[in-house]
């Protein structure tokens, strides 16, 4: 009896994992709440939303956050204050230099692919620690180094563009921020296929520990040439599956699946190697 209602369970978890909850909030709508919210932080009139009694009850019951936000530890950077949102609107997830590492990746693909936000900010900060000291080359003991390593490519990019040192930082801080879509879509197959088939979209934007305001970025500017990439991988499901949808391929797809970051090493550019 026990191994029957455990196969009913699982088939129940794997079903909802394969069904992302649709949250109803467009990533244009989230993004253009997340704007105003910012707005009203910049000039001191937040109104504090969803922070009620009534709202705690509420989300108790299920959470259906209308955006996933990967931002920084950074005791300065809090998204659901500097957005001025509440309980239960933000999926946030949280990391040094807001890098996004497998944990991070399946954080975010939690947030997405299961509680169903269809935005995902990718929030770097002003005056960054972990990027200034990977820029610097200062050096760290203990578990940082393996952390911070995925800030490096970001450092590298600023120098490679020619920016002088006083601008590099804030440069390598932007860079970053695109470097965790990069990461993002190169590793999780999940999310370059909501990405794909327009049911997520990501954006960067860095926020400034100064004056609050945060600079929007828009998505990676080569988004569209990254997922060139693994058109093939993202078509071949829905072939198998035989879809009827509208997004069904237009011409079939020959070649194999690509696989996570072999095709973008060849191409050189878009990823480096972690020392
Ligand atoms: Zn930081």
């Amino acid at each position: 009896m026990r191994f029957y209602f455990l196969i009913l369970l699982s088939g129940v978890f794997s079903s909802l994992w394969a069904a992302p909850i649709e949250n109803g909030i467009p990533a244009k709508e989230a993004l253009k709440r997340l704007k105003e919210g910012n707005q009203r932080f910049v000039e001191e009139r937040v109104i504090r939303p969803n922070q009620t009694y009534e709202r705690m009850m509420r989300v108790s019951e299920g959470q259906h956050p209308f955006a996933s936000i990967l931002s920084c530890s950074d005791s300065r950077v809090l998204p659901e204050m500097l957005f001025d949102q509440g309980l239960g609107d933000l999926f946030v997830v949280r990391i040094v230099g807001n890098v996004a590492d497998t944990d991070e990746i399946g954080s975010l693909e939690y947030g997405t692919g299961h509680l169903g936000s269809q935005l995902i900010v990718v929030l770097g900060h002003s005056k960054c620690g972990a990027v200034t000291a990977v820029a610097n080359g200062s050096s760290m003991g203990g578990h940082i180094p393996a952390l911070v390593d995925n800030i490096i490519p970001a450092v590298k990019k600023a120098r490679g563009e020619g920016i002088k040192e006083e601008g590099l930082i804030d440069r390598a801080i932007e860079l970053n921020a695109f470097q965790g879509i990069e990461d993002i879509l190169i590793r999780s197959k999940e999310i370059r296929h909501l990405v794909f088939h327009k049911k997520v979209t990501l954006v960067a934007a860095v926020y400034d520990v100064s004056t609050g305001r945060v600079k929007w970025m828009g998505e990676h500017p080569e988004q569209s040439r990254l997922l060139k990439f693994f058109e093939a991988e993202m078509r071949i499901p829905k072939i198998a599956e035989g879809s009827q949808s509208s997004e069904a391929p237009e011409k079939k797809v020959s070649q194999a699946p690509l696989t996570s970051r072999e095709p973008v090493k060849a191409e050189g550019s878009l990823n480096e190697e972690k020392p």
